[in-house]
């Protein structure tokens, strides 16, 4: 936690650059913008080795808290703040190390927390929402009776509009009323639980999605939630990735330290493996009985 000190209202953040008076030999060497890798690497070593914590960073060095705060990917975050691409993985990593870098970024963090009042506690709790939420509540699937389980005879049930709609055109046509085949009746229920005995389905019944009203959706659920899209096989609800959420968790938890680092790959594909490596869609079943199986 930095404290301005007593008597001193806080300098305006407009320098990244604060030193206070204290050890003034610190700021020793300023490197040229551009040098060889090698070279502002002697550089980074020599001047953190000297630096005390609070010191001031040189500037590249403060461009790569700011840059890493974008994206938490130390290796951009070294790149976009000018170090050499080849090396940025490396320096990136090392300066990540450097007490005197995790204190910038955690004084960064600070007031952009103050600033947006997105604190690290809200994040989490939406990424555990994702990752707790129950994904039955966007979408279900129920096993109902199929069109052979309760009809007459186990031949072809329909709803009553349908029955009168085969009727009518078949009436339209002018043909014999009484040849109309009604085959097994009226009163097709597809929620009503399958036939044991059913010479279709033999009990298993039929799957249907239902896709769920969101407007009476958990805080959880419409965390998951990310909409929907009509696609040529139907509507697709998408949701957010419950693993890339729980991922997330886990590294606030500290479970992907690098020397964790195969636990956590390990860790991360048992993960993968229980979520059944797709959580970002939900494809609508293509043999819709509804759909296919004229009445
Ligand atoms: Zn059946």
């Amino acid at each position: 936690m930095a404290k301005t000190p007593a008597g001193k209202s806080p300098p305006p953040r407009k320098s990244a650059t604060k030193k206070p008076a204290a050890p003034k030999k610190a700021v020793g060497s300023v490197a040229p913008a551009r040098k060889s890798a090698a070279k502002a690497r002697a550089a980074q070593k020599k001047d953190v080795a000297t630096d005390a914590p609070q010191l001031g960073l040189k500037e590249r060095r403060q461009d790569f808290v700011n840059e890493f705060l974008v994206d938490l990917n130390a290796t951009q975050a070294a790149i976009r703040a000018g170090y050499s691409p080849e090396t940025a993985g490396q320096i990136g990593h090392e300066l990540l190390k450097k007490p005197e870098i995790q204190l910038a970024i955690s004084e960064a963090r600070k007031s952009q927390q103050e600033r947006t009042q997105i604190t690290a506690d809200r994040a989490l709790r939406e990424a555990w929402s994702i990752a707790t939420a129950d994904a039955r509540e966007l979408v279900e699937l129920y096993v109902g009776a199929c069109r052979y389980c309760h009809g007459e005879g186990h031949r072809y049930h329909r709803t009553l509009t349908e029955f009168n709609k085969a009727r009518e055109s078949w009436l339209e046509e002018g043909k014999d009323p009484a040849e109309f085949d009604e085959m097994g009746g009226i009163g097709f229920n597809p929620l009503a639980p399958p036939h044991h005995e059913c010479p279709e389905c033999a009990g298993a019944g039929w799957p249907r999605q239902v896709v769920k009203d969101t407007r009476r959706l958990s805080p959880a659920a419409a965390a998951l939630y990310a909409g929907t899209k009509l696609t040529k096989d139907g509507l697709q609800i998408q949701m957010h990735s419950k693993l890339d959420a729980l991922e997330k968790v886990f590294k606030h938890l500290g479970l992907y330290e690098q020397d964790n680092k195969q636990k956590a790959d390990a860790l991360a594909s048992l993960l993968h493996t229980i979520s059944g490596g797709n959580n970002s869609g939900f494809q609508p079943v293509a043999d819709d009985p509804e759909r296919t199986t004229k009445g």
